[in-house]
């Protein structure tokens, strides 16, 4: 049989291995299918790669260029992934295990890339939050702006996930516009190396935006400076090692870490047997014991659940574990696969042992189960395990020793308060599911348990059949937790590309704040042109450009005709004494609602052009009441442009509408579609 060579990709080129590389071994046969590393690597060479060639590329481009590039990825390795499948195998993983990593990773891609077009803007700048007024008059004011790191971000992953792993760290790395280099757990870098080659192949990435190491980083970590950042998963004291490094210290360098869990899972007080929610909870809690043979940092590790129905849980629970079959992942009747490595199985029986000191067995014997296949010689399969811990307050074990593998343990409680006092004694983890029909119960585990737990999942009879599963991080929420679980955070959305990014209070005059964000702010310059600007394409109309409208007078008989119109007679536009009793008015107004329709009477141009459509108002505030006899005016200014599509593109108008002492009354930000063409000219 032949031993793959993994490789590294090292400034623009692989490098094979050296005499030092490790070896890996096949999950489901043991023999040796390759080996990986190269003690000769020059990560000198990598890191300045890195800064000086992937950094600026990236940072060249706008956040929508580099979602792009990720959506281009995802759909290359959407159409390669049968091969990534077929590798996957040899790591122990099913079928179904590869949804998870494989589909699962390239689902995270095409999620980043969505949100980077939906939620960032066509930029290099990222706007964190609103301008804040820090002068009386408005004549200095703050922003907090987000640029990327001008370092690379050092990836070190788990072998549990080789493509997932990857892909959730490297979408917000790469969407933030910061270059990585990659080092995958050396027991499943092969099929990480696929999944590079598949991405360096595409072409798709600018030069030196990825690289990979295979088998030992060396000593990276003691070369990086206070602009790079390192993003590791794996376990607690691998974590500690390399948090602990003076390099990191020295240089406040971002660790941003994700390690062990001792997840939980809540049956709810008022889940009794024959309720969704019991049934519901025995599914979940057996998926996340054999998905990916429990080599999942999200896998529910400690089982709660009320004493009066601990008997029949446990029932139900050896009923299902029963109807297990285990064996070669690549058959299609195998439920379970193997664990990745028989070091891993041997890690797997010494920790159940410890489990086993305070807990009893009550299903799986790894000295005596089942295994299908023909070609299952040395693999590292071991049966799923249950233990009962009779006594969860004082038993130490059962809280804080992970077992990286298809073992849990149930526990009985006696109250809800009980229950979360047990789930908090994990000193932190990732995720703690509760399965309740009671919103009550829900409210108490936030208020109780939140502090503990990077992500609570609640599930029951209205949601399960749309629900995600307890042990599935999704790109829009936040994967990480406190504590034990590595103090960090990962994914969440947009927050995910933050981890690559440097905050910074930006302090200047609306202008300059105007020309950094390109946002027209209040107080900066507006211009004007000869032509209405509802006349003016998308790519013709400038940030800041101003119509200033005639004024229109507001009669007692508007307000009449309005209100009886559109159904609207409130008191206050239609009953002056009534009106006056009422603190915010001194007598009978005009509708907030006539001044904005008034407002678009005034700014108008009504002819065919083009303007597409009206899509929305934000941040609609009525700030003084206007009376018969007053008259409003508008101010309509381009605040913001976005392109849409290859037609047409956003534009946000900050709009004030003013009285005849030129008092605000009112203040929008109203958005339009607007075409790059004129409809005449198409
Ligand atoms: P691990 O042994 O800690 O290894 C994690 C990574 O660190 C691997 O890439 C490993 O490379 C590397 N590494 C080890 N020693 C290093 C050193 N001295 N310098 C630089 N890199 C070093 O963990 P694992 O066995 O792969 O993964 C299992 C653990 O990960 C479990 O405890 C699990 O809970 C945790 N995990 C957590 C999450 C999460 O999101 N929180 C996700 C998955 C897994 P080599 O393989 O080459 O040694």
């Amino acid at each position: 049989m032949t031993v793959q060579e993994i490789c590294s990709f090292s400034a623009g080129k692989w490098i094979g291995c050296d005499d030092e590389a490790r070896q890996i071994f096949s999950a489901i046969t043991g023999d040796l299918i390759a080996r990986a590393g190269n003690s000769t690597l020059d990560i000198d060479a990598m890191l300045d790669f890195a800064r000086t060639v992937g950094g600026p590329s990236l940072w060249a481009m706008t956040f929508h260029d580099r979602a792009r590039l990720i959506k281009a990825i995802a759909l290359v390795l959407t159409e390669k992934k049968q091969a990534l499948y077929d590798i996957s195998f040899s790591t122990g993983a099913t079928q179904k295990d590869h949804l998870i990593d494989i589909d699962g990773g390239i689902g995270t891609l095409f999620a980043f890339a969505s949100m980077g077009r939906r939620e960032m803007p066509d930029d290099q700048i990222y706007l964190d939050g609103s301008v804040e007024r820090l002068s009386r008059n408005g004549t200095f004011l703050g922003q907090h702006v987000c640029t990327p790191l001008q370092g690379v971000a050092v990836h070190i992953n788990a072998f549990n996930f080789p493509v997932w792993g990857m892909l959730e760290k490297l979408a917000p790395t790469l969407l933030a516009g910061v270059p990585a280099i990659v080092k995958p757990a050396t027991a499943t870098c092969h099929v990480t190396e696929l999944c590079v080659r598949i991405i360096i192949e595409s072409g798709i990435l600018p030069k030196g935006a990825l690289q990979l190491v295979c088998g030992s980083i060396g000593d990276t970590i003691s070369r990086l400076t206070s602009q790079d950042v390192v993003s590791f998963t794996g376990s607690a004291s691998t974590a500690i090692h390399l948090r602990s490094q003076p390099q990191l210290i020295e240089n406040s360098i971002r660790f941003i870490a994700e390690q062990d869990s001792l997840n939980a899972s809540i049956l709810g007080p008022d889940a009794a047997p024959g309720s969704p929610e019991f049934d519901l909870f025995a599914k979940e809690v057996k998926r996340e014991m054999i998905t990916k043979a429990g080599q999942k940092c999200t896998a529910i590790r400690r089982i709660f659940v009320p004493q009066a129905h601990l008997n029949p849980m446990i029932e139900i629970l050896k009923t299902q574990l029963t109807s297990t079959s285990i064996g070669d992942p690549r058959l299609t009747e195998t439920d379970m696969g193997a664990l990745v490595s028989n070091v891993q199985k041997r890690n797997v029986l010494e920790k159940a042992s410890m489990i086993g000191r305070q807990a009893e067995r009550i299903f799986g014997d790894p000295d005596n189960f089942d295994v299908i296949g023909t070609e299952v010689g040395n693999g590292a399969f071991v049966p799923p395990m249950l233990f009962y811990c009779p006594d969860p307050d004082t038993a130490e074990n059962v809280h804080d020793t992970e077992v990286f593998g298809p073992v849990s343990t149930i526990m009985a409680y006696r109250n809800m308060d009980h229950a979360i006092e047990l789930a908090n004694r994990g000193q932190g983890s990732l995720v703690a599911s509760v399965i309740t029909n009671d919103a009550e119960v829900a409210r108490q585990a936030v208020l109780s348990a939140g502090a503990f737990h990077g992500r609570l999942y609640f599930n029951n009879r209205k949601s399960m059949q749309e629900s995600t599963g307890h042990g599935s991080p999704m790109p829009q929420m936040l994967h990480g937790g406190p504590g034990r679980a590595g103090g960090g955070e990962e994914l969440g959305g947009i927050r995910g590309v933050m981890h690559y990014m440097q905050r910074t209070a930006v302090q200047g005059s609306p202008d300059i704040l105007t020309r950094i964000s390109k946002k027209w702010v209040p107080g900066a310059e507006q211009s004007s042109e000869p032509d209405h600007p509802f006349t003016r394409t998308f790519g013709m109309l400038e940030i800041g450009e101003t119509l200033k409208t005639k004024s229109r007078k507001i009669s007692t008989e508007d307000i009449e005709h309005f209100a009886h119109f559109t159904g609207d007679t409130f008191y206050a536009h239609m009953d002056d004494a009534a009106a006056r009793r009422n603190p915010f008015f001194p007598g009978r107004v005009a509708h907030g609602y006539l001044l904005l329709s008034f407002a678009a009477g005034l700014f108008v141009q009504p002819d065919e052009g083009p303007v597409l459509a009206n899509t929305g108002l934000d941040k609609l505030r009525f700030m003084m009441p206007v009376q018969a006899g007053d008259s409003i005016k508008v101010c309509l200014t381009v605040k913001h442009k976005t392109p849409r599509n290859e037609s047409y593109g956003e534009v946000r108008w900050h709009v004030s509408i003013s009285n005849q002492d030129d008092a605000l009354v009112a203040e929008y930000e109203l958005l339009t579609m607007n075409a790059y063409q004129c409809p005449a000219s198409i």
